[in-house]
């Protein structure tokens, strides 16, 4: 795990072992919280530990951005903590989830200690503003990677955690085109200075409007495609096959993991556009 402190008591986690996810700590004097936890119980203990013992905080709230397994598997080591999500993170977790978990741990000894533990307190459409030592956290709902993503601003900071609304390739199979449209759109009116995506590297305040326009591009172009093969009644396979440079994006963000939810974002896309 890579650790980087981005500004007073602002700290972000990197994993090592799986698609550069991001986990994020926010450290006042009264307390911490956490946004994300990192999939595997190993990375999970190193933050915990980091802030616990070397920060001597204690961890008060625990944020999730989504319910997939990658931002939320370490709920249960912060049993002490108030777990916060959108409501449907709630309901999803409890369904989707579990299933998921219970498949995956025969494969992955790793995660035996694993359970799944629900957020409590429940975000729906407004914002949802916490307030720890003199940072304020504000919480709202940016659909689109999956149905209940939230992002957390700092407000004073000017940080951003857009969770997975925001990555190197946009990632629509769980989610909606048009939902994340909308909320990429959200971004650069705020003025950041950094955003932390749920997976890769922080963008810097003087790349924030290009990572955002790229991916908005991105999406753009990938529809237009899509449609054409729908209009023209073409097999899945073609969807499939569209190449994701001609999308206007590279194949080696994320260590090659792109090239996966690229195809995954075309046959999605495809199913949705064909079935309408
Ligand atoms: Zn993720």
């Amino acid at each position: 795990m890579q650790k980087e402190r981005i500004s007073d008591d602002i700290y972000v986690f990197t994993s090592e072992l799986y698609a550069q996810v991001t986990a994020g700590a926010v450290v006042g004097a009264d307390g911490a919280a956490l946004i994300d936890t990192l999939p595997f119980p190993s990375e999970t203990r190193q933050i915990k530990e980091f802030v616990e013992k070397r920060l001597g905080s204690r961890v008060r709230y625990l944020i999730n951005t989504h319910y997939h397994s990658d931002h939320t598997n370490g709920n249960c080591f912060f049993p002490e903590a108030e777990v916060i999500g959108h409501w449907q993170a709630r309901e999803k977790l409890d369904t989707i989830g579990r299933e998921a978990l219970a498949k995956a741990r025969p494969q992955m000894p790793e995660l035996a200690e694993v359970e799944v533990r629900l957020p409590t307190l429940l975000v729906d459409q407004g914002p949802l503003f916490l307030h720890l030592g003199r940072k304020t956290l504000q919480l709202f709902h940016t659909p689109g990677h999956s149905s209940d993503s939230l992002s957390v601003l700092l407000r004073e900071d000017k940080i951003l955690f857009a969770g997975d609304m925001m990555m190197p390739l946009p990632h629509i199979v769980d989610g909606d085109i048009d939902d994340e449209i909308r909320s990429l759109n959200l971004i650069s009116p705020l003025n950041l200075e950094n955003v932390v995506q749920g997976h890769g590297e922080i963008v810097l305040r003087g790349e924030i409007d290009d990572a955002v326009r790229a991916n908005l591009k991105y999406l753009d172009s990938l529809r237009k495609k899509i449609e054409a093969l729908v209009k023209k009644k073409r097999p899945r396979e073609e969807a499939r096959a569209i190449e994701i440079e001609s999308c206007g994006k590279n194949r080696i963000a994320l260590n090659g993991a792109v090239v996966q939810l690229h195809a995954g974002n075309c046959l999605a896309l495809y199913d949705r556009l064909a079935a309408a």
